[in-house]
C-alpha cells in the first residue's frame, strides 16, 4: 500500500519535471534579460520598451498558466454498475455532416468515446477533442484549453524573436566590452534562444496548419481523415475563428451519472451567430447504427 503511494508519488514528480523546466527558462531567462539588459535598452532603444515587455511577459505567462491548469476536457468514468464488459468489442457508428464516424468502446472509462476523444494514457482520462499529452505543460491539451496552448505559442515565439533582436542589437553596440557582464548575458541569452526557436516555430507552424485544416495532432497523426472528408473542417477562416473566438464550453468532469447508450456532443454551426457574435452550437444526440 504504501510502496504503491510512494511510487504514485515518484511517477508524479517525474512527469512534472520537463513542466518545471519549461516554468523555470521562461522566468529565469526572461528575469536575467529585464536586470541586464532591459535598462540599456530603454535609455538608448525606447524609453516604454520595458512597460511594453513586461505587460507582454504578463500575457506569456497568463497563457501558460492557463493551458497547463485548465481542465482540457477530461469525461467522467461510468459508474461501476453501468460498466458492462460484455460491450468491450462494440464500436458505433455516428454520422456527422454527412460522414460516418466511429466511436471505440473505452474499457477504462465504461462508455463509448465520442469522436474527436481520446483516452490519454498519462492522464488516464478520456478528454474530449484530444491534441495531444504535453510533457511540457504536463497537461492534456484538448478543447478546454487549445486556444492557451496556441495563444502561448505564439506570444512565447514573439516574445524571443524580440529578445533574440534586442540581444543582438545589445552585443553590436557593445562590441568592445565582450567581457562586461552583460555583454555575457546577451550571449547566453542569444545560444538559448536560437536553440528553442527553432522546436517552438516548427510546433507552432505545425499547430497554425492543423487549425486551418480542422484537424487535431492526433487526427494527423492517426492519419483519421486520410480516406474520407473531414467533417470539423469549416474552411481556414472559419476554424481559426472557432478556436479563437468560440466561448469556453463547461466542464465535463462531473459526478452526474453519463448514460453509455446516448449523450451529446456539440457541433459547430457556422451558418448561425448568436446575437454577441460568438460562434454558436448545435447539440447532436448520437445513436448507435
Ligand atoms: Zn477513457
Ligand atoms: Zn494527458
Amino acid at each position: 500500500m504504501c510502496s504503491n503511494r510512494s511510487r504514485e508519488f515518484f511517477r508524479r514528480l517525474s512527469q512534472s519535471i520537463p513542466c518545471f523546466i519549461a516554468w523555470s527558462l521562461l522566468i529565469v531567462l526572461s528575469t536575467i534579460y529585464f536586470l541586464f539588459l532591459s535598462p540599456w535598452l530603454t535609455i538608448h532603444l525606447w524609453k516604454y520598451l520595458t512597460i511594453l515587455q513586461g505587460v507582454f511577459l504578463f500575457f506569456v505567462i497568463e497563457n501558460f498558466f492557463l493551458a497547463t491548469f485548465t481542465d482540457p476536457g477530461r469525461y467522467s468514468r461510468a459508474p461501476p454498475d453501468e460498466n458492462d464488459d460484455s460491450e468491450t468489442t462494440f464500436h458505433k457508428t455516428v454520422e456527422i455532416h454527412g460522414t460516418q464516424c466511429r466511436m471505440k468502446w473505452c474499457q477504462t472509462c465504461g462508455f463509448y468515446r465520442p469522436p474527436r476523444c481520446s483516452h490519454c494514457s498519462v492522464c488516464d482520462f478520456c478528454i474530449d477533442t484530444f491534441d495531444h499529452h504535453c510533457p511540457w505543460l504536463n497537461n492534456c491539451v484538448g478543447r478546454r484549453n487549445y486556444r492557451y496552448f496556441i495563444s502561448f505559442l505564439l506570444s512565447v515565439l514573439i516574445h524571443m524573436l524580440v529578445v533574440l533582436s534586442l540581444s543582438v542589437y545589445y552585443l553590436y553596440k557593445n562590441h568592445e566590452n565582450l567581457s562586461d557582464v552583460s555583454s555575457i548575458i546577451s550571449i547566453i541569452l542569444i545560444v538559448f534562444i536560437v536553440v528553442l526557436i527553432i522546436p517552438i516555430g516548427g510546433l507552432t507552424t505545425f499547430h497554425l496548419m492543423l487549425i486551418c485544416r480542422g484537424r487535431t495532432t492526433n487526427e494527423q497523426v492517426t492519419g483519421k481523415f486520410k480516406s474520407n472528408i473531414n467533417p470539423f473542417d469549416y474552411g481556414c477562416l472559419f476554424n481559426c475563428s472557432r478556436i479563437f473566438s468560440s466561448s469556453n464550453p463547461p466542464k465535463l468532469l462531473t459526478k452526474k451519472k453519463k448514460s453509455k447508450t446516448s449523450y451529446q456532443i456539440e457541433v459547430s454551426d457556422k451558418k448561425s451567430k448568436s446575437k454577441n457574435g460568438t460562434n454558436k452550437t448545435k447539440h447532436y444526440t448520437m445513436t448507435s447504427v
